[in-house]
């Protein structure tokens, strides 16, 4: 059944018609899936649609259709704009700046702060990719057999291929749907999750030759320089967050990116551990079992603050453990 919010949203789509989407800075397969998915469910409906993102398309995904199409700035002649899997204006970079706020914003993350005149915000859902699925018909749009390639790999790479401890049945059933319109599963998970070019496995190598532990927390860092050594030409981690949360044992596990600048930070943990908070601390943001935050600064100093809160953080939570225990 379509709730209130759904009816205003399908009236506001049905009469805009020149319409931008944005996704998030170093955009990862949900921004993009979502971007995308919606940019092809809009344009089968008739609407002219401009995808924008401020870092533009990370190759890895130049494979999605309409990947050409994405900008890395807002035109000014737009009638709506739509915000996709970003839990605050900082997230979005500056494409934003000076501009009225955001008419529609769909989301996912517990974090969220609303910054948009409409919010559609699923804090339970697996990816923004899911919130469209189970959305888009209520809006009136249909899943063409491309929105659904772009949206199970939002699905696919926000689940890490239904791994995190949230993947609910309904995913899976989203899924198998997206695959019955036409989305290629085998192909999709292997560009999301599995193929890496030569340059990503060598930058891999020079996050893992320094993975060091501190207590229960296992951590890592990339330097602008290790992206040189590699041939990496993204701004982001190549995923290694996920290799280096495989280990087993931590409670936590922590990768900085160095930045032009600052560091990004990226934490995983395991149940009942939120990071989120631990995030929102350093002006970031996320899920409970995995977050990040943009720090500006001294990359060495920053590294060091974030280890002592966590290993704070940790202590604090061990206490409570401790105290629920004692009054079981
Ligand atoms: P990752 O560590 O893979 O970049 O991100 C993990 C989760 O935290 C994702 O849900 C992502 O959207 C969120 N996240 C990562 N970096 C930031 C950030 O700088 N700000 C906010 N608000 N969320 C972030
Ligand atoms: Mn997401």
């Amino acid at each position: 059944m379509n709730s209130q919010l759904d009816d205003t949203i399908r009236q506001q789509l049905a009469v805009a018609q020149k319409i931008v989407i944005v996704g998030h800075i170093r955009p990862d397969g949900d921004a993009v899936g979502s971007m995308l998915g919606l940019t092809h469910s809009l344009r089968a409906n008739g609407k002219t649609v401009i995808p924008v993102l401020q870092d533009g398309m990370p190759e890895k995904y130049a494979f999605l259709p309409g990947a050409a199409d994405v900008r890395t700035s807002v035109p000014t002649d737009y009638d709506y704009l739509i915000v996709v899997d970003s839990s605050d204006m900082p997230r979005i970079g500056k494409v934003l700046e000076g501009l009225p706020s955001p008419d529609l914003v769909i989301d996912h993350h517990n974090t969220h702060d609303d910054f948009g005149k409409l919010e559609y915000v699923l804090p339970e859902a697996e990816a923004t990719a899911l919130v469209l699925v189970d959305s888009l018909p209520h809006w009136g749009l249909t899943i063409t057999q491309d929105a659904a390639t772009c949206l199970l790999t939002g699905l696919l790479s926000d689940t890490i291929g239904f791994r995190t401890a949230n993947t609910q049945p309904a995913a899976l059933r989203a899924a198998a749907d997206l695959m019955e319109r036409g989305a290629d599963f085998h192909d999709v998970y292997l560009k999301t999750l599995s193929d890496k070019t030569l340059a990503e496995a060598l930058y891999w190598g020079q996050g893992l030759s320094k993975i060091r532990q501190t207590g229960p927390i296992v951590w890592s860092s990339l330097t602008l320089n290790d992206r040189i050594i590699s041939g990496y030409q993204g701004n982001d981690d190549a995923d290694l967050i996920n290799i280096l949360s495989a280990i087993k044992g931590p409670l936590m596990t922590i990768l900085f990116v160095e930045q032009e600048g600052g560091v990004k930070i990226s934490w995983r943990s395991v149940e009942g551990v939120d990071v989120s908070k631990l995030a929102r601390e350093f002006g970031g943001g996320g899920h409970k079992a995995a977050a990040g935050a943009d720090v500006e600064g001294n990359s060495e100093r920053i590294q060091e603050n974030v280890i002592k809160s966590s290993e704070r953080y940790l202590k604090e939570l061990g206490s409570n453990w401790v105290e629920r225990d004692a009054n079981d």
